[in-house]
């Protein structure tokens, strides 16, 4: 591993934990979030959660735990190549997601709309959330007790009402400053992410077709380059060697340009970093292909009607088990019932956020479902 650049995190002088521990041995502190995330409940729950398509659609598809662990390589390579911190980096990235709601973006949606007059849902706030609070694997304290600068980079937004409430960590949203360079970068290697994936997920599942992606500069590019070189290619392959390729020429951009902006600020120290302008970034030509692979992406695949129709349905099942939960909250595991006694709303919240995609199904079914036999 490259030295760490002055800009980059040090573990040495991290802000530390809420609560104090004795110095991991062999292993930095950053190594220790990684491998707290990796072993926590939430973390394994997201192999069944939905990232475009509902986990049940098909064995291929991503799920959130597969697009974690892509964001988290896209991060570290970018991240050798600007001498920032690998571990921060990875630990950012495998965490990022843990507090999605079963059922995508649609989830999330309605469980916000529940929530609305008890504090709202945001994704990014409840992934801090099971870190600092949801988890209970120590016997010490509740959460995963991780660095700050891991907290920081998972907190991606955050609104200023509830920014407010966060003490330090929120401070950033309240006075506009950025977060560390490698919370920046994990931002951008989800995006780099994600859109690759759903072009890949979206041809398979035959929503998008391969001439409406053709329009897009960046893959007609690449596909075509394929092609020539590779004439007898069986398209699968091809489409998968466009893809790599499409991933590789943005993890160089976003390289080359953010060293470019970097030398051009040249910040001595991590904190330096926080009171300037964003430096991890695409070149202004690449983001506005990005911004056209987005827009195909938005319109033939998250709007296409069977997607519709799935988010429809999820969105019915999370306000109905909202509703039912209210009404009566014996209808709770036990655990549960005696936290909602404190604070119903958001417990109920906490414990719908926490389901997989076909748990949240079958939990409905239980509630809901007329057949002949009770159970
Ligand atoms: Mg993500």
């Amino acid at each position: 591993m490259p030295e760490l650049a002055a800009y980059a995190i040090h573990p040495a002088q991290s802000r530390g934990r809420c609560h104090e521990e004795a110095a991991p041995q062999g292993r930095s502190e950053f190594q220790r979030d990684r491998d707290r995330i990796i072993h926590s409940t939430a973390f394994r729950r997201l192999e069944y959660k939905t990232q475009v398509f509902v986990n049940h659609e098909g064995d291929l598809f991503r799920t959130r735990l597969t697009h974690s662990l892509e964001v988290a390589q896209i991060a570290r390579s970018i991240a050798r190549g600007l001498r920032l911190n690998e571990d921060l980096v990875e630990a950012i990235a495998l965490a990022h997601d843990l507090g999605h709601t079963p059922f995508g973006h649609a989830g999330q949606e309605a469980l916000n709309s529940c929530m609305k007059n008890y504090g709202g849902f945001e994704h990014n706030l409840q992934s801090l959330r099971v870190v600092d609070v949801l988890e209970e694997r120590y016997a010490a304290f509740d959460g995963l007790n991780l660095c700050y600068e891991t907290r920081e980079g998972i907190l991606k937004h955050c609104s200023r009402k509830n920014a407010r409430a966060l003490g330090e960590l929120g401070e950033r949203f309240l006075r506009k400053r950025q977060p560390s360079l490698e919370a920046q970068l994990c931002n951008l290697a989800d995006e780099i992410a994600y859109n690759n994936h759903d072009v890949d997920d979206g041809l398979r599942s035959g929503l998008i077709s391969l001439e409406q992606l053709l329009e897009v500069g960046i893959f007609s590019r690449h596909w075509q380059a394929v092609k020539k070189q590779y004439p007898a290619l069986m398209e699968r392959r091809l489409i998968h060697e466009t893809v790599r390729r499409m991933i590789n020429t943005l993890a160089s951009d976003v390289t080359r340009q953010s060293l470019k902006n970097i030398r051009q600020i040249s910040p001595r120290s991590p904190d330096a970093v926080r009171t300037t302008g964003p430096m991890i970034s695409f070149s202004p030509s690449t983001r506005e292909e990005q911004q056209q692979l987005k827009q195909v992406l938005r319109l033939r695949l998250y709007q296409h009607y069977r997607v519709a129709r799935m988010s429809g349905k999820a969105k019915r099942i999370i306000s109905s088990l909202f509703h039912a939960f209210m009404e009566d909250v014996k209808l709770l595991p036990p655990q549960f019932q005696e936290k909602a006694a404190y604070d119903k709303a958001r417990t109920i919240c906490d414990y719908i956020a926490g389901m997989t995609d076909r748990y949240a199904m079958r939990e409905h079914q239980r509630l809901f479902a007329v057949e002949e036999r009770w159970s």
